[in-house]
């Protein structure tokens, strides 16, 4: 089972096998924790390698190198945009976690980082996206050490309040 540990800061700042990106269906780069990783790894040489993908779908996730992240790779994984919870959002962002996971089981990663997906710019609300990340990270069945890395106070409370009603 794959071990689940809260904190708060900056995914581009803390030392991984893997940080996860929450990406776009094109990989093209956008706001947020994909905008920072950007900026942090190297905007041309993360750019092209992204180009190179062809895109990805929403719940899907593909693999680059980490470049100037202190990482191995970075795991690409398109959140799905909140349309209300009525179009599968539910089992789309359990989609991102596990196929992140399997990703990084598959490239031997260790240390997993996980910024909160679609709860930004995508508006899933977090109380609704906090369970579903934290119940599909812990029923991963790899021996892994995963950190959901939250950059705010207000998400950071969200996760936290979600392990205690689940524990
Ligand atoms: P999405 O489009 O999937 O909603 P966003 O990047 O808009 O993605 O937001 C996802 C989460 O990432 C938000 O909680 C946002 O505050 C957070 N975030 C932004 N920058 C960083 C960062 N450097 N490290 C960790 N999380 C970040």
């Amino acid at each position: 089972m794959a071990h689940l540990q809260i904190i708060q800061g900056d995914i581009t700042k803390i030392p991984a096998d893997a940080v996860v990106n929450a990406a776009n269906t094109q990989l093209s780069g956008g706001g947020g924790v994909d905008e920072a990783i950007h900026q942090v790894a190297g905007m041309e040489a993360l750019n092209q390698a992204c180009a190179q993908l062809h895109g990805c779908a929403t719940g899907q996730a593909k693999v680059t190198p980490a470049f100037n992240l202190p990482a191995k790779i970075i795991i690409h994984t398109p959140g799905p945009i909140w349309q209300g919870g009525q179009h599968h959002e539910a089992q789309l962002l359990a989609a991102c976690y596990n196929n992140s996971l399997r990703q990084a089981s598959a490239h031997h990663c260790h240390k997993v980082l996980f910024p909160s997906i679609s709860t930004g710019v995508y508006g899933y609300p977090l109380a609704l996206a906090a369970p579903i990340a934290i119940k599909t990270i812990q029923a991963f069945p790899a021996t892994m050490e995963v950190q959901m890395v939250c950059f705010d106070q207000i998400t950071y409370q969200a996760y936290l309040s979600a392990l205690r009603d689940l524990s």
